[in-house]
């Protein structure tokens, strides 16, 4: 957008070359088919509108499967993190585009991606909500339980040229934002939610609202059990609760630009 304006800018102030030398008839037919070319335009733009949002209408949200390929990720039962985390992008994807949210994901299959990788995915969609998934064991509750991070550094001032290690630093306190309305959401579904600040390489280079979402689905959890095993209703659970949080974002804060 920021090209297009500063093409703009340049651009010389024209107009059709030597339409007003025209004689009446020549103008005549110049005004019928200008009159045709609006007409043209008009419904032209009118089927673009219906078809395509304006980018600036559009809402993005980054799912981050955190692991992949080489990385397996914690221990999860009998499958790895890896899987589990990217069952639940899968969901939460699907649930988000119902909702009318635009979706990037960092992967879409058991593939290794690096964290710069992962933050380069991140920063070129300009997204408004960021969410990097992960999976515990360590709940021997009998509901999910919800560890919320956000990266550790200290807020910054942005500037035009962040430090690709700590570009984040600027956006801490949309991502403060963005953790508790996760946080009520999530507690309001009825999961305990934890919250905390570590270094989170990927993340902490990443130029959106952004946190880590780290499910621990509690005792019912048969990580080895096919998808209609209460794992999987779990998973659904947290997705659909995730899904309420960002739709409240979009609704709340979510649109405020940074
Ligand atoms: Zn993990």
């Amino acid at each position: 957008m920021r090209w297009i304006e500063q093409m703009n800018g340049r651009l010389p102030i024209s107009r059709p070359v030597c339409y007003a030398d025209l004689p009446w008839q020549m103008r005549k037919t110049g005004i019928f088919f200008l009159a045709v070319c609006i007409l043209f335009a008009a419904a032209a733009s009118t089927l673009a509108a219906q078809d395509q949002p304006a980018a600036s209408s559009r809402f993005v949200v980054v799912l981050d499967a955190a692991h992949g390929g080489d990385d397996p990720g914690g221990n999860f039962g009998s499958q790895p993190e890896k899987s589990w985390n990217l069952a639940l992008s899968v969901r939460l994807r699907s649930l988000l585009m119902a909702r009318g949210f635009a979706v990037v994901t960092t992967r879409e299959a058991d593939t290794t991606v690096d964290s710069d990788r992962r933050a380069e995915i991140a920063n070129h969609a300009e997204a408004q909500a960021c969410l990097s998934l992960h999976a515990a064991t360590n709940n021997t509750g009998s509901s999910p339980a919800i560890h919320i991070f956000i990266s550790s550094l200290a807020p910054a001032a942005t500037t035009r040229l962040a430090p690709w290690k700590t570009a984040q630093a600027a956006w801490i306190e949309r991502s403060l934002a963005l953790a508790g309305m996760l946080n009520s959401a999530l507690a309001h579904a009825g999961m305990t939610v934890t919250l905390g600040r570590t270094g989170l390489p990927g993340i902490d280079s990443m130029t959106c609202p952004a946190v880590a979402v780290e499910v621990a689905p509690g005792k019912p959890a048969d990580t080895s059990g096919p998808p209609e095993s209460g794992d999987y209703d779990i998973q659904t659970r947290v997705a659909e609760a995730l899904a309420a949080a960002l739709v409240e974002w979009r609704s709340d804060k979510g649109t405020q630009k940074q």
